[in-house]
């Protein structure tokens, strides 16, 4: 028999984020990928917040223990909410289950101002299950962004709707790529990237830079596909309208190529280093709690366990960073903004120290076939992996944890995380330093021929 696909809250996030991951994470014979959700504790906590004074047990994502404490009709936090249809095993876990004395209020917690769609659907999958579990259960779901309750009615068809479409992602034709920012953790990244339908058919919410508001006044004007904005020649108004204009469609051009396009006319962008090259990355909470430098190919983190120590030894940093004449490169202006403003509060120079901002390098003068700049999706284009598959916010919950338990694997993590951070850094630089060095499809065009490719003047 078949095995059946298992729709979680996983699989909704997904569907709402990048149908693509979907069509992956259903189709994977290494079975489910999982997205570390770095925010589900402070949800929770928010629930806990919110209920101050009432009493919640805790069934841990536990689906038997969910069962027993709702046959007991008590208040639930973390539940898991299982029931089989013919294709699905579902597994959908509300936040919290409240038992209001006659009924269960199912709970939602939220950080956006608003209830979105995926909210929605997990209400109506939890609404589902109960009813199959023959638990009394309340139509108004409590909607809870902090303080502020939302109570709406459930949409109960939105449940086999959402299934079916999720089902039917599974079945269908490869989906065209939709994520950005969860691209930097995307397990299918190698793959979706080697996967290169004819980009010229593909939507325009696939180039970076292009949100729902422009999709919608490019649409207007019969410009849908990345082919539509090459054809189109860009006059004043097209300027006014949308100042970002030339950047998109270089962008587009680069993106329907898979062409990495240096668009100032030469590949010299990053000088020789003065001095020893040094990659920095700062890893930051409420205070920036680790500077990871690596030089010669050697590690060297200086980490400060809470911000009383950080003002106190912040001059370690300085001593390190004045024990050579450096170049230090970084990945956006966080870490020059940092430094600065501690070297001001114990009046330290940085005069000696030359830095260089490699992103703001990249962005000036490259245009890149990716659909999102980070360093994660640049150094991943380059062939470079991660050992340990967190991002900026699972990082941040791997150090409370660290500060919470005192267990240090957290801190291990964290580490490596760090210093993969400044390889990365390293290969982006040197792959700007040296771009023929690589394996990777270049272009080197002068303002003649970028004007020509904005004013439409190519070949698709
Ligand atoms: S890499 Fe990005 S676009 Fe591709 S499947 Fe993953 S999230 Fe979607």
């Amino acid at each position: 028999m078949k095995n059946k696909i298992r729709i979680g809250n996983d699989e909704i996030f997904y569907f709402f984020n990048c149908k693509r991951l979907l069509y992956y994470s259903l189709n994977s014979e290494n079975g489910e990928f999982q997205t570390e959700n770095a925010l589900e504790p402070d949800r929770i906590n928010m629930i806990r917040d919110f209920f101050k004074g009432e009493f919640f047990f805790d069934a841990g994502y536990n689906s038997e223990k969910t069962l027993e404490l709702l046959s007991r009709k008590k208040s639930v936090l973390r539940p898991a909410l299982v029931y089989e249809t013919k294709e699905t095993t579902v597994n959908i876990k509300p936040q919290a289950l409240y038992w209001d004395g006659n009924e269960y209020m199912i709970c939602i917690a939220h950080f956006s101002r608003n209830k979105n769609k995926r909210h929605a659907a997990i209400s109506s999958i939890a609404y589902a299950a109960l009813r199959e579990m023959s638990v009394e259960v309340s139509r108004r779901i409590y909607y809870i962004q902090r303080k502020r309750l939302t109570k709406n009615k459930v949409d109960e068809y939105f449940s086999k709707n959402i299934i079916n479409d999720i089902l039917r992602v599974k079945n269908g034709e490869i989906p065209e790529p939709e994520g950005r920012r969860l691209c930097n953790v995307c397990e299918y990244w190698d793959e979706c990237n080697a996967t290169q339908p004819d980009k010229a058919y593909l939507s325009l919410s696939t180039i970076r830079g292009i949100g729902s508001n422009m999709l919608e006044f490019f649409s207007e004007k019969g410009i849908n596909t990345i082919e539509d904005l090459l054809k189109t020649p860009v006059n004043e108004e097209l300027r006014q309208e949308i100042k970002s204009i030339d950047r998109l469609k270089m962008q587009a051009y680069a993106f329907s190529k898979d062409v990495a396009v240096f668009i100032n006319g030469s590949t010299e962008i990053i000088p020789e280093p003065k001095g020893e090259p040094c990659y920095l990355d700062i890893e930051a909470e409420n205070y920036p709690y680790l500077f990871g430098f690596f030089e010669n190919e050697e590690y060297n983190p200086i980490f400060f366990e809470n911000e009383t120590k950080l003002n106190e030894n912040s001059m370690e940093i300085f001593k390190y960073l004045s024990s050579k004449q450096f170049t230090v490169y970084h990945y956006c202006e966080y870490e020059t903004k940092v430094l600065n403003s501690l070297a001001k509060k114990i009046k330290f120079s940085l005069r000696n120290t030359n830095f260089v901002d490699v992103y703001m390098k990249l962005k000036q003068n490259v245009v890149l076939p990716l659909r999102h700049y980070s360093l994660k999706n640049v150094a991943k284009w380059l062939g470079f992996s991660w050992r340990v598959n967190l991002d900026g916010r699972s990082s941040i919950m791997e150090f409370k944890r660290w500060v919470k338990t005192g267990n240090d694997s957290h801190l291990k993590m964290i580490l490596k995380y760090n210093e993969d951070d400044c390889r990365a850094t390293k290969i982006v630089g040197d792959w700007l330093m040296n771009p023929q060095l690589f394996n990777r499809k270049l272009e080197i065009l002068d303002r003649n021929e970028v004007e020509g490719i904005i004013q439409g003047n190519i070949k698709i």
